[in-house]
């Protein structure tokens, strides 16, 4: 098949998706979190071709895009006044909420659940390309299956050529990663997925919420089923072997600048990640920078980029300096720790 790649800055480009979409085809664009892989929300047989491409296992149910609030109430069997307190605060944005679904979606979207996951993401192509296409659109993370999610239209172009219609290249997403995923059909709502918008963030808002305990790192040797199936799989991971190195910063500093001197002597590259504060700390290594501790939304932004371009450096193995599970640190941690498969070095 052959891909085409479209600037998403043309009238046509649209026309073309749009389209596609409607034909049963799929196509990738850009959101606010990261590129989806787009397809028709309500045919069954395209969320099978979905998954097909991605290689994502079937049990794992796909976010469904929507343009417009009250469009909530096509896909929802009901939509409690909870959901549409969060929609006025936090759509269009990146924050995916879990309600029971209506008979309009069918069970291949959502992995055979009775419910479904809904979105309004904050970018003008995916809103603009929803409303040309009038179709909700079912768009999963636009990555193989286990690689660390695309940032840029390059990242889905590596894993996708050839295998779907479209990718709309919209330049570089702005914030990086994944959406919150919350479960609004418990009494206390619950976090699946942390994202951009943090528990402190709901709780504002709604009071009381959890977080799921299966997907704290601390559980992780548990035989906790988490709630949202996508997260029980190992998921963002480079090729290299990653390490997560925690501790005091010195120290952190001197345990990777030793594993760097160690693996010289054995002929290995090491890659290591780390922000504009210590980068230059580190001496024989292959050195990334994510982004600025001062700045926690670089690190968002830059974190999948890097993961990325350590496999086309082809290092041996990678260790990353490790990240304070605050606000939205929680979310990056929690990426980086499965990027790692909870690979973690306290020093
Ligand atoms: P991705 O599409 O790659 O951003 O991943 C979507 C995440 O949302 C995965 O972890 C899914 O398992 C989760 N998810 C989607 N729909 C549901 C649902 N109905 N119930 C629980 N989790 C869901
Ligand atoms: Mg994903």
């Amino acid at each position: 098949m052959e891909t085409k790649i479209r600037k998403a800055d043309r009238k046509e480009s649209f026309q073309e998706a749009a389209k596609i979409l409607q034909q049963g085809g799929l196509v990738a664009f850009p959101t606010e979190t990261v590129y989806g892989l787009g397809g028709n929300a309500l045919d069954g047989e395209v969320a099978k071709k979905i998954y097909e491409a991605k290689g994502r296992p079937a049990d794992n149910p796909l976010i469904v895009h929507i343009a417009k609030k009250r469009e909530l109430l096509a896909l929802a069997e009901y939509v409690p006044e909870r959901a549409w307190i969060l929609a006025e605060h936090f759509w269009p944005g990146p924050l995916t909420m879990i309600l029971p679904k209506s008979k309009k979606v069918p069970y291949g979207t959502t992995g055979g659940l009775e419910t479904v996951a809904v979105r309004m993401p904050n970018h003008p192509v995916a809103l603009r390309l929803i409303q040309e296409s009038g179709i909700y659109i079912a768009a999963p993370s636009a990555n193989i299956s286990g690689r660390p999610s695309a940032t840029m239209a390059e990242h889905v172009i590596e894993d996708f050529q050839g295998r779907i219609d479209m990718v709309l290249d919209g330049g570089m997403v702005n914030m990086g990663i994944e959406s919150t995923v919350l479960d609004l059909t418990e009494e206390v709502p619950v976090i699946l997925r942390p994202g951009c918008v943090t528990k402190e963030m709901l709780e504002e808002v709604l009071g009381e919420i959890v977080t799921d305990q299966a997907i704290l790192p601390e559980n992780k040797d548990k035989p906790l089923q988490p709630k949202a199936p996508g997260m029980k799989y190992k998921h963002y991971a480079p090729k290299a072997e990653l390490t997560i190195v925690t501790g005091e910063a010195e120290k952190v500093q001197q345990t990777i600048n030793q594993r760097i001197t160690d693996n010289l002597d054995k002929g290995l590259k090491t890659g290591v990640i780390t922000t504009v504060e210590n980068q230059e700390m580190y001496v024989g290594g292959v050195v990334r920078c994510i982004g600025s501790r001062e700045e926690e939304g670089t690190i968002a932004r830059g974190l999948y980029k890097v993961l990325r371009e350590f496999d086309h450096l082809q290092v041996d193995c990678i260790y990353a300096e490790s990240f304070i599970e605050d606000s939205m640190g929680e979310a990056i941690m929690n990426r980086l720790q499965k990027a790692a498969g909870y690979a973690i070095l306290q020093v």
